[in-house]
């Protein structure tokens, strides 16, 4: 992937780049992570030395998680899945900074589901969602200032990735929102495992996503498992990399055991595939 289209970046520090430097500044941060500019990616930008202070960015008013990558500012822009193809702009401390994304072909998938209840809800279901909605929409938007060093995840479960990031979904032949995460098949009862050190914001039983663990790694970066057979950490519990945080099941919408891992930066999900240091597929 080894372009960012980027037209112009200048920011209060005087500092202008045009196309060439910046993909300079991109080579040197593929070492962690690869900027993927398409819907659904992360684009990454070099906002200098993090000798300086930390620069504030936005992207469509919300807040832009920034890290400090072995003496680089960066920041990591989520690219949501509806993004349109072309031109974008974030906001470096009140500076216009502009950048392109390309178009990406996502998949078909069409699944067909049993219970009807899980296609078309009834009122009362209906109404459960909706307030599920808020809790999960405020566990995702929400997070500690903690500093991070890196963005890279570890692979919460080994295993095949049974289908991918952004497919456009049909429940029995009916469409529904594009697939926000990564599904890793494998048997109930495998232990999930924390990619990275954070705090458990959230633990609970919601209908789509059957039982749901969300941890909060700091500056907007979360991660949501979805279907667990079983929850092994509490509400406000700090885990580190490796802790397992329950394990493999199938409950809420699923056709069979496996983990839905959703990542999220500042609210936006972003494709796993991204971030994790060791991809399996
Ligand atoms: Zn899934």
């Amino acid at each position: 992937m080894g372009t960012i289209p980027m037209t112009w970046m200048m920011t209060r520090r005087g500092l202008a780049m045009l196309a060439f430097p910046l993909l300079l500044a991109a080579a040197s941060a593929a070492a962690q992570v690869e900027s993927s500019a398409r819907p659904g990616g992360i684009v990454i930008l070099d906002l200098g030395s993090a000798s300086q202070s930390q620069p504030e960015v936005t992207f469509n008013g919300k807040p832009v998680l920034v890290f400090d990558d072995r003496g680089s500012w960066r920041a990591a822009v989520g690219m949501p899945l509806r993004a349109e193809i072309g031109e974008h702009t974030v906001v470096v401390d009140d500076e216009p900074v502009s950048f392109a994304i390309d178009d990406h072909a996502y998949r078909e998938q069409r699944l067909t589901i049993s219970n009807q209840n899980y296609v078309t809800p009834n009122q009362e279901q209906l109404d459960r969602i909706g307030r599920e909605r808020v809790v999960l929409d405020n566990a995702l938007n929400n997070w500690r200032d903690q500093p991070l060093e890196s963005i890279t995840l570890a692979s919460p479960v080994e295993g095949p990735r049974s289908s991918s990031f952004g497919l456009r979904r049909f429940f029995n032949d009916q469409p529904r929102s594009p697939h926000s995460g990564m599904d890793i098949a494998a048997t109930r009862g495998t232990p999930i495992l924390t990619p990275r050190d954070g705090i458990v914001t959230t633990v609970g039983d919601f209908y789509f996503n059957g039982n749901t663990v969300i941890v909060d790694h700091g500056q907007g970066l979360v991660t949501m498992y979805c279907h667990l057979s079983e929850i092994d950490v509490e509400f406000g519990q700090a885990v580190a990399t490796g802790e397992p945080l329950g394990k493999v099941g199938a409950t809420g919408r699923v056709t069979g055991p496996h983990l839905h891992f959703g990542v999220y930066l500042t609210g936006t999900a972003v494709d796993p595939a991204i971030l994790l240091a060791n991809p399996s597929d």
